[in-house]
Protein backbone atom coordinates (compact mmCIF):
# COMPACT_ATOMS: atom_id res chain seq x y z
CA UNK A 1 0.00 0.00 0.00
CA UNK A 2 1.18 3.17 -0.74
CA UNK A 3 1.05 6.66 1.11
CA UNK A 4 -0.86 9.68 0.39
CA UNK A 5 1.90 12.93 -0.85
CA UNK A 6 -0.37 15.47 -0.13
CA UNK A 7 -0.11 19.03 -2.42
CA UNK A 8 -0.46 21.92 -1.50
CA UNK A 9 -2.90 23.03 -4.32
CA UNK A 10 -4.40 26.59 -3.73
CA UNK A 11 -2.59 27.95 -6.77
CA UNK A 12 0.79 27.40 -8.82
CA UNK A 13 2.46 24.35 -10.46
CA UNK A 14 1.03 21.51 -8.19
CA UNK A 15 -0.23 19.68 -11.67
CA UNK A 16 3.62 18.97 -12.49
CA UNK A 17 4.48 16.88 -9.21
CA UNK A 18 1.42 15.56 -9.38
CA UNK A 19 2.24 13.83 -12.81
CA UNK A 20 5.73 13.33 -11.49
CA UNK A 21 4.42 11.85 -8.92
CA UNK A 22 1.97 9.65 -10.04
CA UNK A 23 4.47 8.16 -12.64
CA UNK A 24 6.44 7.06 -9.67
CA UNK A 25 3.69 5.19 -8.54
CA UNK A 26 3.06 7.65 -5.25
CA UNK A 27 -0.69 8.33 -4.26
CA UNK A 28 -1.32 12.35 -3.98
CA UNK A 29 -4.61 14.39 -3.09
CA UNK A 30 -5.18 17.97 -3.94
CA UNK A 31 -4.77 20.42 -0.67
CA UNK A 32 -7.06 22.84 -0.60
CA UNK A 33 -9.10 22.61 2.76
CA UNK A 34 -7.14 22.15 6.32
CA UNK A 35 -9.24 18.39 7.08
CA UNK A 36 -6.58 17.83 3.88
CA UNK A 37 -3.94 17.76 5.73
CA UNK A 38 -5.02 14.88 7.66
CA UNK A 39 -3.05 11.26 7.37
CA UNK A 40 -0.74 12.50 4.65
CA UNK A 41 2.83 10.67 4.07
CA UNK A 42 4.40 13.77 2.65
CA UNK A 43 3.97 17.25 1.49
CA UNK A 44 4.75 19.07 -1.44
CA UNK A 45 4.26 22.92 -1.08
CA UNK A 46 5.12 24.24 -5.14
CA UNK A 47 6.01 27.07 -7.22
CA UNK A 48 3.67 29.72 -7.73
CA UNK A 49 3.04 33.20 -6.45
CA UNK A 50 3.60 33.07 -3.21
CA UNK A 51 2.15 36.22 -2.17
CA UNK A 52 -1.01 34.73 -3.75
CA UNK A 53 -0.28 31.68 -1.86
CA UNK A 54 -0.16 33.28 1.25
CA UNK A 55 -3.45 35.13 1.18
CA UNK A 56 -5.11 31.76 0.09
CA UNK A 57 -3.58 30.43 3.13
CA UNK A 58 -5.11 33.59 5.01
CA UNK A 59 -8.42 33.10 3.59
CA UNK A 60 -8.87 29.60 3.91
CA UNK A 61 -7.98 29.26 7.30
CA UNK A 62 -5.11 27.01 6.38
CA UNK A 63 -2.36 28.83 7.77
CA UNK A 64 -1.98 27.61 11.78
CA UNK A 65 -3.08 23.92 10.50
CA UNK A 66 -0.19 24.29 7.88
CA UNK A 67 2.02 25.02 10.68
CA UNK A 68 1.35 22.47 13.15
CA UNK A 69 1.22 19.77 10.50
CA UNK A 70 5.50 21.14 9.07
CA UNK A 71 5.70 20.77 13.19
CA UNK A 72 4.91 16.86 13.19
CA UNK A 73 8.43 15.49 11.24
CA UNK A 74 6.42 14.90 8.12
CA UNK A 75 8.85 15.29 4.81
CA UNK A 76 8.34 18.45 2.69
CA UNK A 77 9.19 19.15 -0.48
CA UNK A 78 9.11 22.94 -1.00
CA UNK A 79 9.71 24.41 -4.73
CA UNK A 80 10.46 28.38 -4.85
CA UNK A 81 7.14 29.87 -4.23
CA UNK A 82 6.99 27.10 -1.59
CA UNK A 83 10.65 27.89 -0.34
CA UNK A 84 9.75 31.14 -0.07
CA UNK A 85 6.46 30.62 2.13
CA UNK A 86 9.08 28.56 4.53
CA UNK A 87 11.59 30.93 4.88
CA UNK A 88 12.06 32.84 7.96
CA UNK A 89 12.88 36.27 6.52
CA UNK A 90 11.82 37.56 3.00
CA UNK A 91 13.01 40.30 1.23
CA UNK A 92 12.22 42.76 -1.98
CA UNK A 93 9.85 43.40 -1.51
CA UNK A 94 9.14 41.76 2.12
CA UNK A 95 6.49 39.58 2.97
CA UNK A 96 4.73 37.64 5.53
CA UNK A 97 6.43 34.06 6.21
CA UNK A 98 6.04 30.88 7.85
CA UNK A 99 9.29 31.12 9.66
CA UNK A 100 10.21 27.08 9.37
CA UNK A 101 13.39 27.46 7.74
CA UNK A 102 16.17 29.41 9.31
CA UNK A 103 16.53 31.30 5.61
CA UNK A 104 16.71 34.44 4.10
CA UNK A 105 15.26 35.37 0.51
CA UNK A 106 14.97 37.74 -1.50
CA UNK A 107 11.85 37.11 -4.12
CA UNK A 108 12.74 36.95 -7.80
CA UNK A 109 17.01 37.68 -6.62
CA UNK A 110 17.90 36.36 -9.81
CA UNK A 111 15.66 39.40 -12.07
CA UNK A 112 12.38 38.74 -13.41
CA UNK A 113 13.12 36.54 -16.54
CA UNK A 114 16.78 37.58 -17.33
CA UNK A 115 17.70 34.20 -15.53
CA UNK A 116 15.00 31.62 -15.55
CA UNK A 117 15.95 28.91 -17.43
CA UNK A 118 18.12 25.50 -16.68
CA UNK A 119 21.57 26.15 -14.60
CA UNK A 120 24.17 23.19 -13.35
CA UNK A 121 24.20 22.67 -10.00
CA UNK A 122 26.74 21.87 -7.50
CA UNK A 123 26.34 19.06 -5.27
CA UNK A 124 27.19 19.07 -1.79
CA UNK A 125 27.61 16.93 1.45
CA UNK A 126 27.23 13.77 -0.94
CA UNK A 127 24.30 15.59 -3.12
CA UNK A 128 25.49 14.86 -6.63
CA UNK A 129 26.18 17.65 -9.40
CA UNK A 130 22.68 18.06 -11.37
CA UNK A 131 20.63 20.09 -13.39
CA UNK A 132 18.15 23.01 -11.79
CA UNK A 133 15.21 24.52 -13.85
CA UNK A 134 14.67 27.88 -12.52
CA UNK A 135 11.39 30.59 -12.91
CA UNK A 136 11.50 33.54 -10.96
CA UNK A 137 13.78 32.36 -8.53
CA UNK A 138 14.12 33.08 -5.54
CA UNK A 139 18.16 33.86 -4.22
CA UNK A 140 19.09 32.48 -0.82
CA UNK A 141 20.87 34.93 1.18
CA UNK A 142 21.63 34.04 4.33
CA UNK A 143 20.98 30.49 5.86
CA UNK A 144 21.35 29.70 9.65
CA UNK A 145 23.60 26.78 11.11
CA UNK A 146 21.08 24.12 11.39
CA UNK A 147 20.53 23.86 7.70
CA UNK A 148 22.03 21.70 5.66
CA UNK A 149 23.39 22.84 1.74
CA UNK A 150 22.88 20.13 -0.39
CA UNK A 151 23.15 21.63 -3.78
CA UNK A 152 24.33 25.82 -4.90
CA UNK A 153 24.28 27.56 -8.10
CA UNK A 154 26.64 30.28 -8.86
CA UNK A 155 27.94 30.49 -5.69
CA UNK A 156 24.35 30.74 -3.61
CA UNK A 157 22.05 28.06 -1.70
CA UNK A 158 19.36 26.19 -4.06
CA UNK A 159 18.47 23.25 -2.24
CA UNK A 160 18.53 23.19 1.27
CA UNK A 161 17.42 20.45 4.32
CA UNK A 162 16.38 20.68 7.91
CA UNK A 163 15.54 17.03 9.14
CA UNK A 164 12.57 15.84 6.64
CA UNK A 165 11.59 19.24 4.69
CA UNK A 166 13.76 19.76 1.72
CA UNK A 167 13.74 23.16 0.13
CA UNK A 168 14.64 24.23 -3.27
CA UNK A 169 15.09 27.41 -5.24
CA UNK A 170 14.39 25.78 -8.66
CA UNK A 171 11.66 23.14 -9.79
CA UNK A 172 12.68 20.02 -9.74
CA UNK A 173 9.71 18.68 -11.07
CA UNK A 174 10.38 19.59 -14.46
CA UNK A 175 13.20 17.68 -15.07
CA UNK A 176 13.20 14.60 -16.50
CA UNK A 177 14.66 12.78 -13.36
CA UNK A 178 15.85 14.53 -10.42
CA UNK A 179 17.96 13.63 -7.40
CA UNK A 180 15.88 16.12 -4.78
CA UNK A 181 12.62 14.17 -6.12
CA UNK A 182 14.51 10.90 -5.42
CA UNK A 183 16.24 12.59 -1.86
CA UNK A 184 11.95 13.57 -1.01
CA UNK A 185 10.57 10.00 -2.04
CA UNK A 186 13.03 7.95 0.11
CA UNK A 187 12.46 10.85 2.85
CA UNK A 188 8.87 9.53 2.06
CA UNK A 189 9.39 6.02 2.25
CA UNK A 190 7.19 3.22 1.52
CA UNK A 191 4.06 3.91 3.11
CA UNK A 192 1.91 2.76 5.60
N1 LIG B 1 8.71 34.68 -7.94
C1 LIG B 1 7.72 33.87 -7.32
C2 LIG B 1 7.32 34.42 -5.95
O1 LIG B 1 7.91 35.35 -5.50
C3 LIG B 1 8.21 32.44 -7.16
C4 LIG B 1 8.47 31.85 -8.52
C5 LIG B 1 8.22 30.39 -8.63
O2 LIG B 1 7.66 29.76 -7.73
N2 LIG B 1 8.58 29.82 -9.77
O3 LIG B 1 6.42 33.96 -5.34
Amino acid sequence: MVGTIGLLALQGDFPSHEEVLAARGQGTRRVTRPDHLEGLTGLVLPGGESTTMLRLLHSEGMLAPLRRCLDTGLPVLATCAGLILLAREVHSPDQESLGVLDLAVDRNGYGRQVHSGVHPLSGRNGFPDCEGVFIRAPRIRATGPGLEVLATWAGDPALVRRGPILAATFHPELSDAHPAMDLFLHLVGPGP
